[in-house]
């Protein structure tokens, strides 16, 4: 029987001065300090009030640098990317983990024995995953955030009471696949309770994917045509004619908080049509389940964008976190010119910045993205897997670019004011400094 371990190994001590030296930014904790933004040399860079790294994400690098240090002797595998930052993933790789699956992919599961170690990532893994380590007899170190277990929790929910989950979510993201797994009502082992029977599920990514399950809720339609559409996203045996009668919404946490809401009152509104109010509570059910992270860095995101647009926004992260591609979306939404980097070398110059568009697989090379503005003001975010050292990287380059003496920068920076901070601010600053202690 493999062991399954869901917490720290109390070795943050140990862990802590890596970390700090890994992934901290001096800069970046003093513009949190000093009001998040700095103007020097004609140019302004602006932070968004909540960015970067999230408490889950920091409980999972945690504890994979613990289990590293705990284990110095074993193997450990990891099942997919840790997070979707290619920095962190790549520090994981030199400290000798494998990983199962993702673009860093250098083991298999069949290779796994009881003598080595299993880390489930911040997403967490599927139950067939789960089960396939627990026959090895491997041990267990399950990082997976509390905000996407809830989200399990109710799909699970949505099996026993018959209801088919319909969850907004990517389909090939490692999130939404575990998540998927809990929606068919099987347990995984460890966390769960089989429900006994085959729960039911079906991932539309957006609000046009979601209109067309609407409109077959209220009107019918083509069979075969819904299948081939969600071939990837429904559960096995799925049949749309007869399991559209009752939908418990779900999603994957960090899609764009907007969205899913106007997902559940579409699905609602589709289902009064059909059934009438009365019947619709029978019928259908939901759940906010955007965590409070993605919740937090969009509402910043929104706040910088009314206030003082910025003349262009800078978005970093990996190009496969869905939450940080949602922030990019965000600003392009408000005709912004919006940026979504992955690192300070993509500013190349002031006239060339290589980043990834919004839904493309490559990077591509833009040129003239510099404002004209003759003291521009530049909005810097980072979503929920980016290390501040990058976002600090990133911040330096721009003042950089802009031909500012970085010491003499630096040192505007040290002398800013710093403001009063509300009780909340204090409570938000401790909580982020997790990684200094
Ligand atoms: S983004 Fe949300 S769900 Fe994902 S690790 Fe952070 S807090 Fe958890």
């Amino acid at each position: 029987m493999a062991d399954y371990h869901r917490k720290y190994f109390g070795l943050k001590k140990e862990v802590a001065p890596v970390l700090e030296g890994t992934y901290a930014s001096r800069l970046v904790d003093l513009l949190r300090l000093k009001g998040y933004e700095v103007a020097f040399g004609g140019l302004t860079v602006k932070l968004a009030k909540e960015f970067g790294f999230c408490v889950g994400v920091e409980r999972s690098i945690q504890m994979a640098y613990e289990t590293r240090r705990m284990f110095p002797h074993k193997r450990i595998f990891i099942t997919a990317e840790i997070i979707h930052n290619a920095y962190v993933n790549k520090q994981l790789v030199e400290m000798g983990c494998i990983f199962l699956n993702g673009q860093y992919k250098n083991g298999n599961f069949e290779n796994i024995t009881a003598d080595d170690v299993v880390i489930l990532p911040a997403f967490g893994a599927s139950v067939e995953e789960i089960e396939e380590i627990k026959k090895k007899g491997a041990f267990i170190v399950d990082s997976t955030c509390g905000a996407v277990v809830s989200v399990w929790n109710n799909v699970h929910r949505y099996a026993k009471d018959d209801f088919t989950s319909l969850i907004h979510g990517k389909y090939s993201h490692e999130e939404t696949i575990a998540t998927a797994s809990r929606a068919t009502g099987k347990a995984d082992g460890y966390t769960g309770i089989d429900v006994g029977k085959q729960g039911k599920y079906l991932i539309v990514r957006d609000m046009d994917e979601a209109k067309y399950v609407c409109e077959y809720i209220i009107r019918g339609g083509d069979r075969d045509e819904f299948l081939k559409k969600f071939k990837h996203g429904t559960s096995v045996g799925f049949d749309p004619d007869r399991d559209l009668e009752r939908i418990g919404v779900a999603n994957q946490t960090t899609m764009l908080s907007s969205e899913t809401l106007a997902i559940q009152g579409a699905v609602r509104a589709a289902f009064v049509q059909k059934y009438g109010e009365a019947e619709t509570q029978q019928r259908v059910r939901s759940a906010d389940t955007i965590c409070s992270a993605t919740q937090d860095r969009q509402d910043a995101m929104g706040e910088m964008l009314q206030r003082r647009r910025p003349d262009v926004m800078i978005v970093i992260g990996g190009y496969n976190s869905s939450n940080t591609g949602h922030l990019a979306e965000m600003g392009i939404e408000k005709g912004v010119p919006t940026y979504h980097i992955d690192d300070g070398t993509c500013l190349m110059s002031k006239n060339e910045i290589r980043h990834q568009p919004i839904g493309a697989k490559e990077n591509v090379v833009t040129e003239n993205w510099w404002p004209r503005s003759a003291e521009p003001l530049i909005g810097i975010t980072a979503g929920a897997s980016t290390p501040n050292n990058k976002i600090g990287d990133v911040f330096v380059r721009l003042f950089e670019l802009n031909g500012a003496d970085l010491d003499e920068m630096m040192a505007s920076v040290e002398a800013l004011p710093t403001p009063e901070l509300t009780e909340e601010e204090k409570r938000k600053l401790e909580r982020m400094k997790i990684l200094h202690h």
